[in-house]
C-alpha cells in the first residue's frame, strides 16, 4: 500500500502548515488554492515598488521554546525565513484620550509596568497576570510541554473563569477604568467585543504576544515562500487557481474533491481550511446532520475590518518596532456596538503597524479598524474590479480619515503620503472566501460558545476541519487548528511528543 493521499483545501497558514507537516511525514499531499497565489491572509501584494501585507503584522509565542517557535521548528522554517523581535520596551503602544501605555515584552516586565502606572491595584494586577497565564497554559496544543491529552480543552470550556466575559472579569477586579481599558485594548486582534469575549480567548492571545512578539523580516509572503519551499521539498503538490466547488461523498466518506473545472481528486483524507460555512454548500444535503448544518450556518461572525496600506515619501517616520492601538473611548466594547451612533466614515478605534524599511524608520504603514459588513452591504453583489463609484468614494473617505488619525502619532505625516490602497470587508470576503468579510472567522462569544466551538472531525469520517474558525484566530490559532487536524491523521500523542521534544 502506498502512503495516504491527502487533499488540503486552502493555502493560508492552516492549509500550508497541515499540508507541509503531512508531506514531511511522507504522505502524498495536494494543496488546492482558489487564488493565483498561495498564502490566504499571509499573502502580500506589490504596488509601486513596495510590498504590503494583508493579514499579518506580528506573531506571538515565537521566542525559542515557545509554542509557535516549536511549530515552525518542526518544519525547519527558520533557515528559510527570518523574524525580527519587536521592541522590548513596547511591542504595543495603547493610546487613549490623554493617556499612553507601552506594553513591554515578557509578563514580568508587563506586570511591573502596570503596577508602576496603577500602584493602587497591584494585587489585582498580579492575580490577573496569573489567571491569564494559567488559562493559556491549559490549552494542549499551545502548552505543548505539558503534554495534555486531546480534548482536555473541553475542561477549559467548563471552567467559569474561562467563560466569563473579559469586560465582566475586568469590571469585577479593577476600579480604574483606564486600567480596564489597557487590559482590553488589543481586542482588535481577534474582533470580539470585550463584553462578549470569553476570557480564555483574550488570555491566550495576550499571553502569546506578551511572551514573545516577533514579525516576519520583510513581507509576510516570505513566510509563505518558506512553507511552500518545505512543502515542495517534501514532494507536495500545490495547485493555484484551483477552486473547490464540491465534496462528493459516499458511505459517510468524502469520495472526491471536485474542482470548478469538473476535475475530481480522490483522497484518503481531506482537510478543509476555508470558512466552515463554505463547506456546507459543498456537501450533499444528507451528508452532514441537518442539525449540524443549521448550527453552523447560524453562527455569528467576528467583525470585519477596513485595511489601509500606504507608503511615505522620504525616509518615512521614526518608530521602534511596535504596533499602535489608538482608542477614542475608554469603553473598549463601544466600537463594536455603537458603530452606527458614530460617524462611520471616521473610525474610533484603529490599529497601526509601521513596517521597518530602514533601521528605526518605516516608509510603509498598515492600518486597520473594525468595520461591520453591514456598512458595505449596499455593494455586496459587486465583484472585485467592478465596484461602483459610490463604493470607491466611501473607501476614499475612510482612507483619508485614517490618514488624519496617523497625525496623532506622527504630526505632519499626512503630507508625506505617497500612495495608499484600501481593503474593505468585501475585499476580504472576495480574496479569502471568509463569510461577510469576517476578519477572524466564526465568533466564539460567551453567550454562544458551545455552538461556536467546532470539532476538527466531521460526520464524514475522512473530512477534517482546520483554520481560524475552528480553534482560535491568528497565526497561533490557525497553526494549532492545523495541528489538531494533523493529529487526527498521524496520532495526536506522537505529534505533541515530537513538538515538545524540539
Ligand atoms: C487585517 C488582518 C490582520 C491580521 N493581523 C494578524 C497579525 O498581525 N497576527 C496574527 O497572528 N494574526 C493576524 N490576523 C489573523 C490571521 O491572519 C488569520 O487568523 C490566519 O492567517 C488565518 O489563516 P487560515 O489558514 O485559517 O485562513 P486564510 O488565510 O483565510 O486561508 C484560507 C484559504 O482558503 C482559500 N479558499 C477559500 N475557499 C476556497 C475554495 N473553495 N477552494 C480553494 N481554496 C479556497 C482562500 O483563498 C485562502 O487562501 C489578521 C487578520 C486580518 C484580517
Amino acid at each position: 500500500m502506498g502512503q495516504p493521499k491527502v487533499v488540503v483545501i486552502g493555502s493560508g497558514m492552516a492549509g500550508l502548515y497541515a499540508g507541509t507537516y503531512l508531506a514531511r511525514e511522507g504522505m502524498d499531499v495536494t494543496i488546492l488554492e482558489k487564488e493565483p497565489t498561495p498564502g490566504g491572509l499571509l499573502a502580500s501584494f506589490h504596488r509601486r515598488g513596495s510590498w504590503f501585507d494583508t493579514g499579518l503584522h506580528y506573531l506571538g509565542s515565537l521566542s525559542p521554546g515557545q509554542a509557535l517557535w516549536r511549530y515552525f521548528q518542526a518544519l525547519d522554517l527558520f533557515p528559510l525565513c527570518q523574524f525580527d523581535a519587536m521592541d522590548d520596551c513596547g511591542f504595543e503602544e495603547y493610546r487613549f484620550p490623554g493617556f499612553t501605555f507601552d506594553v513591554p515584552q515578557g509578563w514580568a516586565a508587563f506586570v511591573r509596568s502596570l503596577e508602576t502606572t496603577f500602584p493602587l491595584e497591584k494585587d489585582a494586577i498580579r492575580t490577573c497576570a496569573k489567571d491569564w497565564q494559567t488559562l493559556a497554559g491549559l490549552f494542549p496544543l499551545y502548552n505543548l510541554q505539558a503534554q495534555l491529552k486531546p480534548g482536555q480543552e473541553a475542561e477549559i470550556l467548563a471552567d467559569p473563569l474561562a467563560l466569563q466575559s473579559l469586560a465582566g472579569y475586568l469590571q469585577e477586579r479593577f476600579r480604574d477604568p483606564r486600567l480596564r481599558a489597557v487590559l482590553s485594548a488589543n481586542n482588535p486582534l481577534y474582533g470580539i467585543a470585550p463584553d462578549e469575549c470569553p476570557l480564555y480567548i483574550h488570555a491566550l492571545i495576550t499571553d502569546s504576544f506578551v511572551s514573545g512578539a516577533w514579525r516576519v523580516h520583510g513581507p509576510s509572503r516570505n513566510l509563505v515562500q518558506a512553507l511552500v519551499q518545505r512543502f515542495r521539498e517534501a514532494g507536495g503538490t500545490l495547485r493555484v487557481n484551483a477552486r473547490v466547488r464540491q465534496l462528493a461523498s459516499e458511505n459517510q466518506r468524502v469520495r472526491a474533491v471536485v474542482l470548478d473545472s469538473g476535475e475530481e481528486l480522490a483522497a484518503d483524507w481531506v482537510i478543509f481550511t476555508a470558512h466552515p460555512k463554505e463547506m456546507l454548500g459543498m456537501v450533499a444535503p444528507h451528508a452532514l446532520r441537518p442539525i449540524y448544518q443549521q448550527r453552523v450556518s447560524g453562527l455569528e461572525e467576528t467583525i470585519s475590518v477596513f485595511g489601509l496600506s500606504l507608503t511615505l515619501r522620504g525616509t518615512g517616520v521614526a518608530t521602534p518596532r511596535r504596533n499602535y492601538f489608538l482608542h477614542r473611548h475608554w469603553d473598549t466594547s463601544e466600537v463594536y456596538h455603537a458603530f452606527a451612533a458614530h460617524d462611520p466614515y471616521d473610525p474610533d478605534t484603529i490599529f497601526v503597524s509601521p513596517v521597518e524599511t530602514s533601521p528605526g524608520y518605516a516608509k510603509t504603514i498598515s492600518i486597520m479598524c473594525p468595520m461591520p459588513f453591514a456598512f458595505w452591504a449596499p455593494w455586496k453583489d459587486t465583484t472585485r474590479g467592478n465596484r461602483p463609484v459610490a463604493y470607491r468614494e466611501a473607501k476614499e473617505k475612510i482612507a483619508l480619515a485614517l490618514i488624519r488619525r496617523l497625525e496623532e502619532l506622527w504630526p505632519g505625516v499626512g503630507t508625506q503620503v505617497d500612495f495608499w490602497e484600501g481593503a474593505t470587508p468585501l475585499t476580504f470576503r472576495d480574496y479569502t472566501g471568509t463569510w461577510e468579510g469576517s476578519a477572524y472567522g466564526i465568533k466564539k462569544s460567551c453567550g454562544r460558545l458551545r455552538e461556536a466551538t467546532l470539532s476538527t472531525r466531521t460526520r464524514l469520517e475522512n473530512l477534517l476541519l482546520a483554520g481560524q474558525s475552528v480553534v482560535l484566530p491568528g497565526i497561533v490559532g490557525a497553526t494549532t487548528s492545523a495541528a489538531a487536524a494533523v493529529g487526527n491523521i498521524v496520532g495526536y500523542e506522537a505529534l505533541v511528543k515530537k513538538l515538545a521534544r524540539l
